[in-house]
């Protein structure tokens, strides 16, 4: 990859990609490419699009949040494995947890992470709103992340049970960002959390605007959230 820019996006940003991590997102890339064509996986598959608009916008939370000290993530909804997949490859030391409704892309994430040789990722099948009742997933992690998978009031139902007090969910979203926090004012004080400020960002090439929206768990999640599947998105709490 060494006639792509992504490196220097990365360098810009603080991250210094090993060789062995280089050459991990080009197996990532070319394990996505491939098995999308029996899996509905993502509709980028062009190598240039999938660098910036998956790996670059993935890794873009960890340029306003220290990785380095958390241990846990939870990537709710994670399809191909975005966002926590580019985290794992530039941060091996975290231990990922994947959530997904899907079995054959979690059949997909398995496969990858065989091939990528990484360890401490685990998977989930099931809906975000059975597994965040189960005690060995809620308030367990030091942060939970997703990208998207729903509107900001029915995400914070979804991804703020599964953190532990002081840890964070973090929300991965497009040009509405901002509109969509204003939405969540409600969802975030029901679920035990607090708003940090929020990020901005543009994609280095093609320029379209990113919000990170970041909540710390400030409160315990009361105990009847998240309500049962499928209820945050019909009656979204607003
Ligand atoms: N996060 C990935 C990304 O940014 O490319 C995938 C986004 S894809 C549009 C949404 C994914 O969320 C799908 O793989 C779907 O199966 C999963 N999903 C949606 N609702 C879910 C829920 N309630 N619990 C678990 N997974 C869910």
């Amino acid at each position: 990859m060494k006639d792509h820019p992504f490196e220097g996006w990365l360098h810009h940003q603080g991250i210094h990609l090993t060789e062995k991590q280089s050459h991990q997102f080009d197996l990532y890339y070319r394990m996505l490419v491939d098995w999308n064509k029996k899996v509905n996986l993502t509709s980028l598959t062009d190598r240039d699009d999938v660098y910036e608009k998956h790996f670059y916008d993935s890794l873009s939370a960890t340029f306003f949040h220290d990785f380095q000290k958390d241990n846990s993530i939870i990537d709710i909804g994670a399809g191909a494995g975005f966002p926590s997949l580019p985290i794992k490859i530039c941060y091996p030391h975290l231990h990922i947890v994947i959530v997904d409704s899907l079995k054959k892309r979690i059949a997909f994430l398995e496969s990858l992470v065989k091939e990528l040789n990484v360890e401490n990722v685990s998977f989930v099948h099931g809906r975000a709103e059975d597994v965040a009742h189960d005690t060995s997933h809620r308030e367990q992690y030091d942060i939970a992340i997703a990208r998207a998978v729903a509107k900001m009031p029915v995400l914070t139902e979804l991804c703020l049970p599964f953190v532990k007090k002081d840890g964070v969910f973090m929300a991965l979203k497009g040009s509405n960002g901002i509109n969509e926090k204003e939405e969540a004012g409600k969802a975030c004080r029901t679920i035990g959390g607090r708003w940090l400020s929020p990020h901005a960002l543009t994609l280095p090439n093609e320029e379209s605007e990113r919000y990170i929206l970041t909540m710390e768990k400030v409160d315990a999640t009361p105990r009847k959230y998240p309500r049962k599947a499928g209820t945050p998105a019909k009656k979204p709490l607003l």
